[in-house]
């Protein structure tokens, strides 16, 4: 990849190359009345540390939000259809959803109160949640230890893994043929214009100053770092996430469930008598924007006895990969900030997405794009998750939140 942009002005400059800001710039692409330029800033080719690689790469219906489910109906369709999404070209690859659904278990009458009031809302936008009592899910799922459990959701459809490392690569190969420039840079400073209403150019590490007429923040963790080039405040910080990948010396006799344990811990099939797990530490600070190291205690201590008190199979697994990787934590509420700020107008932002921005990134880039390139929404409207709300103290309380 290039670092050196080939022109001194574009329309819009894309900061950060990771699923989201490939996304909107592929979506970019679609919009008809668009026949600008677009530059796109990654400052790591690699993806080595980003959220995006760091994933689950799973999808769910099971949000309380209604806007959460449509953007994740849309994931799925997207995937389910990536050949005819991208032109029918026959070179993408047809891609499914493994859905084992999500299992969420509730220990307690007030978390089984939350489950019944999301399906209601999963239910009335279209997904197919069920509800379960721990009789049905010992019986639907012999392997689990259900004991405290009051009450458990799943859906299995549209819900579970799914290749989403493949819709990246195919978003950056098409849109880099289809005329997006991609370079291997960072942005490190802004200029506005007089009245601070604009950002007028980027400074990159390389040293060349480029004029711009709109910017995305797609920058994931480092959300806040790169509006504060904006001069823009937004309440996104990185918050480590570990993973591990395990084999049980008796794998399960079928595909578990990503199952949200009460405490928090979750755990799903990854195939071939695999496991993938995820938790943090009970203290969940924002971290270093580089500080990616293991905390080996946690695993031990906390995530392998939850593990095998939920299924006791699971007392005899063999740890074997682990890392650690960033959310965009959203402390104000957790959900997506989109759209433009509220005084710097052509500074737009794509940040926030916790652990739900793989399956989001197909809506989240469509209706980035549109909202940048027509000034509107076309297909899903967007506005609850723009940035104003922040400045309105408006919260969007998202109640399934992993
Ligand atoms: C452990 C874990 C599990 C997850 N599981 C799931 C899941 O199952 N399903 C799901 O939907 N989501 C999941 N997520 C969330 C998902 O990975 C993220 O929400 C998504 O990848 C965010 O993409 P992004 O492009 O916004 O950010 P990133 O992938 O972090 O990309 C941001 C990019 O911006 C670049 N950048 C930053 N600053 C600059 C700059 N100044 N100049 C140039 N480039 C810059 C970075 O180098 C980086 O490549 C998970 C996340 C983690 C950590």
């Amino acid at each position: 990849m290039n670092e050196t942009p080939q022109h001194d002005t574009y329309d819009i400059i894309i900061i950060g190359g990771a699923i989201m800001g490939s996304s909107a710039a592929w979506f970019i692409t679609e919009q008809a009345s668009f026949d600008g330029r677009v530059l796109v800033v990654e400052k790591d080719p690699s993806y080595e540390n980003c959220s995006t690689m760091h994933t689950n790469s799973c999808m769910r219906q099971q949000f309380s939000t209604p806007l959460n489910v449509k953007i994740s109906q849309f994931a799925a369709d997207f995937v389910k259809n990536l050949p005819r999404y991208m032109g029918d070209d026959e070179r993408v690859p047809e891609l499914a959803i493994r859905s084992f659904g999500y299992m969420y278990l509730a220990d307690t009458a007030e978390f089984a109160d939350v489950l019944r009031d999301n399906q209601k809302i999963q239910l009335t936008e279209g997904a197919a949640t069920q509800l379960m009592t721990a009789d049905e899910i010992k019986h639907a799922y012999p392997f689990y230890n259900v004991d405290d459990i009051v009450l458990g959701s799943i859906n299995l459809i549209d819900e579970g893994l799914w290749d989403a490392t493949a819709v990246f690569d195919w978003w950056r190969r098409s849109a880099r043929e289809r005329g997006i420039e991609f370079i291997s840079n960072e942005a490190v400073a802004m200029t506005k214009n007089a009245a601070g209403t604009k950002v007028e150019s980027i400074t990159l590490k390389s040293g060349e100053v480029i004029s711009c007429g709109k910017v995305l923040n797609a920058s994931g963790p480092r959300a806040a770092r790169t509006s504060k080039m904006a001069g823009v405040e937004i309440p996104v910080e990185p918050r480590k996430r570990y993973s591990w990948i395990f084999s049980a010396e008796q794998p399960l006799d079928r595909d578990l469930p990503l199952t949200i344990d009460p405490s928090g811990v979750h755990v799903r099939e990854n195939g071939g008598g695999t496991y993938q797990c995820g938790g943090h530490s009970d203290i969940d600070p924002g971290v270093d924007y580089d500080d990616f190291a293991m905390d080996h205690d946690i695993w031990q201590n906390h995530i392998w006895p939850v593990l095998a008190t939920r299924i006791p199979q699971f007392e005899a697994i063999k740890v074997q990969s682990e890392w650690a990787g960033h959310y965009a934590y959203n402390t104000f509420d957790h959900n997506a900030v989109m759209g433009p700020h509220t005084e710097v107008e052509n500074f737009y932002f794509l940040n926030g997405f916790s652990g739900h921005g793989l399956q989001q990134s197909p809506a989240m880039g469509r209706g980035t794009a549109e909202l940048m390139v027509n000034g509107s929404y076309s297909s899903l409207d967007m506005s609850l998750f723009h940035y104003d709300r922040i400045v309105n103290d408006t919260p969007i309380i998202e109640k399934a939140v992993i």
